[in-house]
């Protein structure tokens, strides 16, 4: 049998369970709350590989750190990546692996969850009658069915988002970089720019990674494009909206309702209970003083059967490389040159 020693950073009380149920012997696991940083990447010292999530910080000053250290192999227990250098790890010849889909039903079925949510004025309801106020003041809302819902991405997420919403009677609009002719014939999709999705549409859902082309694809430009009074929800990551043009254009009534499961400056805040502290994050406060914006606090993954198959396959990832294997679920980065782009660089699978 092949040991290996792991060191589990960000570990939470919500995922040790589903984790325990499958670790094999061969794994010598440690797990411990601290995230990853400049600061902690120390403390991975002794150990083969280190297993993260998506607020750690594996940029390439971290990487050289690790591999300092020893680090042979990062397991990142989640499908984004943008929080790790995968060209310095291969660079360093650290081997890095995620989870790629775990259940994009969980993130699609919070996704709905929020347009219902803030749509249907549920919180507020919810308030009123444990107040005795049953009258329906402040809670009409709008039918789902004709609305036209903008999905920007496609991908596992977004194709999930668009199979529900069909289910409601919407139209779909959606940008991507890859079409998928599937939910074109399914669903009626209709691929557009983002220029026209975003002037056409009621809703927009965004469910692109976060890379080099999309922080802050979502900016000033593009909202004022928007319809007014426009539902915009975010469950990606938070850098893929300009954060402060987004709460510029709540005051007016430009976007009408906004839902987010990510926020740019969620490191650190987000995952944790920060009741007793005090908080100084004054953008967070100002999102959180509207009774139209509806936040949570990245748990979108967060379904009994998405925390089982993290586990699952983050051991699947530590046993193949335990046992000299290469893991189906291995990260490398390749540059691709085109004419219209001068440099495109991409993660492979
Ligand atoms: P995916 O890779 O299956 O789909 C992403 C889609 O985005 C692809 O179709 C791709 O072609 C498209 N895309 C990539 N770059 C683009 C660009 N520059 N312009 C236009 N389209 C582009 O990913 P997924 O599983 O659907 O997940 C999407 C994202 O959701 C993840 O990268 C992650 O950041 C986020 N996520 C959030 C949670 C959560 O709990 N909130 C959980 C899982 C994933």
């Amino acid at each position: 049998m092949h040991f290996m020693k792991v060191l589990f950073y960000s570990s939470k009380e919500y995922e040790l369970p589903y984790l325990r149920d499958v670790l094999p012997p061969s794994l010598d696991t440690t797990f411990i709350p601290e995230l990853l940083s400049a600061k902690t990447a120390p403390l991975c010292k002794g150990y083969d590989a280190i297993s993260i999530f998506t607020s750690d910080d594996a940029s390439s000053e971290v990487i050289t750190l690790l591999k300092k250290n020893g680090i042979r192999y990062i397991s990142v227990r989640a499908a984004g990546y943008d929080n790790v250098a995968i060209q310095a790890a291969n660079r360093a010849g650290i081997v890095v692996g995620n989870v790629p889909e775990y259940s994009p039903y969980a993130i699609a079925e919070h996704t709905v969850a929020l347009m219902l949510a803030l749509n249907r004025k549920l919180i507020r309801s919810h308030q009123q009658v444990h107040q005795h106020n049953f009258t329906l003041d402040h809670l009409t809302g709008f039918d789902l069915h004709k609305k036209k819902v903008g999905i920007i991405g496609t991908g596992r997420i977004g194709s999930v988002v668009a199979k529900i919403l069909h289910g409601f009677g919407c139209t779909l609009m959606a940008y991507d970089v890859n079409r998928n002719q599937s939910l074109e014939h399914k669903y009626n999709v209709f691929y557009t720019s983002l220029d026209t999705l975003c002037s056409f549409c009621d809703i927009i859902t965004i469910h692109l990674p976060l890379n080099e082309q999309t922080r802050y694809l979502i900016n000033k430009r593009l909202i004022d494009q928007m319809k007014r009074g426009v539902m915009l929800i975010n469950t990606s990551r938070g850098a893929v909206i300009q954060t402060k043009d987004v709460l510029d254009a709540l005051p007016s009534g430009q976007i009408g309702y906004l839902g987010l499961d990510v926020y740019e400056y969620e490191k650190g805040v987000f995952l944790y209970d920060r009741s007793n502290d005090k908080l100084t994050d004054t953008t967070l406060d100002k999102l959180m003083s509207y009774s139209n914006v509806m936040i949570t606090p990245h748990q979108a993954f967060a379904t009994e059967e998405a925390l089982s198959n993290i586990a699952g396959t983050t051991v699947y990832n530590l046993t193949s490389w335990a046992a000299g294997r290469i893991s189906e679920n291995e990260l490398t980065y390749i540059e691709i040159h085109s004419p219209s782009e001068s440099s495109v660089t991409r993660v492979t699978q």
